[in-house]
Parts: structure tokens; sequence; C-alpha cells
């Protein structure tokens, strides 16, 4: 196992939320979101302070991994295992557990795909996180209504 693991399995992690994030005064954390198959991406073996992060399998060109995305929206903090990110490279994104591709929700500004992780189970797009598949671009949408997604005040 790769050392980044704890012995309870629980990627250790230092305080990786954004200064501008812990001084405002409410940020949007997703609690859960799916794959098509309805396996929920919120794991934690990835915690980010206090909260557990979204693991996703990755395929860059021949390589394959793990990335490990903050929940808390807005904050880039990421972490990536056993692949080394390629500044640009577009990726595959795939359910760690089922490995069914992620859908496309629209086209980013950068010209890769946004694929889309619901926030329910019933795999609507209604209430979809949707994320650029290009290292390092960093868009991100959420769709959602306020009730599936927990406002926390003065993390
Ligand atoms: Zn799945
Ligand atoms: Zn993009």
């Amino acid at each position: 196992m790769n050392s980044i693991f704890d012995k309870n399995g629980v990627m250790i992690f230092p305080n990786p939320l954004h200064k501008t994030i812990r001084e405002s005064k409410q940020v949007l954390i997703v609690k859960e979101c799916y794959c098509p198959n309805g396996h929920n991406l919120i794991n934690r073996k990835a915690m980010f302070g206090n909260f557990p992060g979204i693991l996703l399998k990755i395929r860059q060109k021949n390589d394959e991994g793990l990335i490990a995305l903050s929940p808390v929206y807005g904050d880039k903090s990421k972490i990536s295992l056993n692949i080394e990110l390629i500044d640009k490279e577009i990726l595959g994104v795939y359910c760690p557990d089922c490995e069914v591709k992620l859908p496309i929700f629209s086209k980013c500004e950068c010209g890769a795909d946004l694929i889309g992780m619901f926030l329910t189970k019933d795999s609507s797009f209604k209430e979809v996180a949707a994320i650029c598949t290009r290292v390092n671009c960093f868009n991100s949408q959420l769709k959602s209504s306020e009730d599936i997604i927990s406002k926390i005040m003065n993390v």
C-alpha cells in the first residue's frame, strides 16, 4: 500500500483548505455524489480537513491511478495516487468501484469535457457536480437544490 495511507487506510493531509475558504463565512460541501451505477464517490480514505473527499479513477495516456478531490466547492485541492499528472493533459475519469466512465455534462471553455457526478442516486443531471477533465483547468460547476449540500458556517 502507498505510504500516504495510515494504518486505518485513511490518507493523511495537511489542512488543505485554502485560506480564502477558511476565512469565508460559508462554504458548500458535497456530502454525497454518485457514478451512473449508484456507487458513492465520497470516500473517507481521502480526508480533506474534516471532510471526506471525492475519489475517482483516472486514466492519462497509458497510465492509471486515483485522484482525490476536495468536497469543498471552490477548493482546488487534489491529490493523485500512483500517477503523475501532466499539466493540461485530458484525463479519462471513471468510477473506482465499477469503472464506468463518468458521463459528459457539458463542454468546458478550455475545449475539454466537463464530466458529471450525480448528487442523487437517480442519476439526474438536475443535481450534479461537474468538473473539467483537463489537468489544472479547475473549472467546476455545482447544480443543485440546496438541501442536498451542506452549508458550513465558518469552517
Ligand atoms: Zn460505479
Ligand atoms: Zn476546462
